[in-house]
């Protein structure tokens, strides 16, 4: 039998059927046989669908991981049914049209694990630290943002170092970075979207050989990176309950981890009980490199930094987790710091901007200094 899968977003079977694999996201077509007598353990499942365009549909299970697909002419000669080994996948009362979609959350700008309808909420922008759209829950799509006019934007911020942003702005307006070594590339942070001319971009500077964020309000589409280049992405346990679009892809750390030769994740905690910073050996011409999202957030006085539970409602945080931050960081060597915004860098000096935003931070949380 022959099919051509349209699949609705970021709907993807883990592993490959036969010679071909799905694609990385949106709205594609994967053209692909399917001969359910050799390609075991995969099963075809084929039946009408009741109008439209629609000549068949598809639902793809290997054990408990499904993939959901709908196929498009030329329809079965036949129709089997297979049970479904994945309810989540079950076909609906309208049988045969099946669209899955990883939804996106427009405030935070985190990507969902597949449904078939948006999420009811999202516990990130639920959360204290975050906070919900003032028009309410609103969710969009990676493939919708595109139509939308949003696009990836890569810049190189010194050699060996590209940020990845979203332009015109999106939600919270974090920006990527893209650490190039000779060992491979690591992807730090993510916005919530992503386009083909970045992936390309990123091909073109050697790929992605590990995926990781300093927490989860820079979580965005992640598992689309991933998928991308079939990279694994790292992220601390203590954030797992976080994770809103699990993946076989995610590997879970401790409280260190070194991805690649001078590629090094530290968590510090704090903002989130995983936040986490990467430390870039041979960034800043050997001077040493953090990448730090919001764990440490650079301030409006570049000289400086700060440390809070949440920035957008001004939460502070306890002086001896600023402290236990700064004793975290104290074996580091680095000298230059890229915050999670374009722009929100500190160029030189930053061990001891750190240092000093720490003390200024916690006369002022606890007492007042004298003026
Ligand atoms: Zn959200
Ligand atoms: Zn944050």
């Amino acid at each position: 039998m022959h099919y051509e899968i349209l699949l609705r977003d970021e709907v993807r079977a883990e592993g490959a059927i036969r010679s071909g694999s799905f694609p990385r996201s949106g709205t594609k077509f994967w053209d692909g046989r399917i001969d359910p007598a050799t390609s075991t353990p995969w099963h075809a499942e084929a039946t009408r669908a009741p109008g439209g365009d629609l000549a068949a549909a598809l639902l793809l299970v290997q054990d408990g991981a499904c993939g959901a697909g709908v196929a498009f002419s030329p329809a079965p000669r036949s129709s089997t049914r297979y049970p479904a080994a994945c309810s989540r996948y079950a076909f609906g009362p309208e049988e045969g049209r099946l669209t899955v979609t990883c939804f996106t959350c427009r405030t935070c700008a985190v990507q969902y694990a597949d449904s078939q309808r948006p999420p009811a909420r999202c516990a990130i922008c639920e959360d204290e630290r975050q906070y919900v759209g003032w028009h309410g829950q609103r969710w969009t799509t990676i493939p919708e943002l595109s139509a939308e006019g949003f696009r990836s934007e890569v810049r190189e911020l010194e050699p060996g170092l590209a940020g990845i942003g979203v332009t015109p702005a999106l939600a919270i307006g974090q920006r990527a970075l893209l650490v190039q070594t000779e060992a491979g590339n690591v992807l730090w942070d993510c916005p919530g979207h992503l386009d083909d001319a970045a992936v390309e971009r990123v091909r073109e500077l050697g790929g992605l050989a590990g995926i990781s964020a300093s927490h989860p309000h820079f979580y965005g589409c992640l598992v689309e990176w991933s998928h991308a280049f079939d990279a694994p992405i790292h992220l601390p346990r203590a954030d797992e309950r976080w994770i809103m679009r699990p993946d076989p892809a995610v590997r879970l750390w401790e409280d260190r981890l070194e991805v690649l030769p001078g590629v090094t994740l530290v968590r510090c905690g704090g903002h989130f009980a995983g936040s986490a910073v990467l430390h870039w050996a041979a960034g800043a011409a050997g001077r040493g490199v953090l990448l730090v999202g919001d764990t440490i957030t650079v301030v409006s006085d570049r000289r400086y930094v700060s440390f809070m539970r949440s920035y957008p409602n001004y939460i502070p945080l306890p002086a001896s987790q600023v402290d236990r931050i700064v004793r975290t960081l104290e074996p580091l060597e680095f000298d230059r710091i890229y915050g999670g915004w374009w722009d929100r860098d500190v160029r030189e000096g930053a061990a001891e901007a750190v240092r000093a935003s720490a003390r200024r931070y916690a006369a002022w949380v606890e007492g007042m200094p004298s003026e």
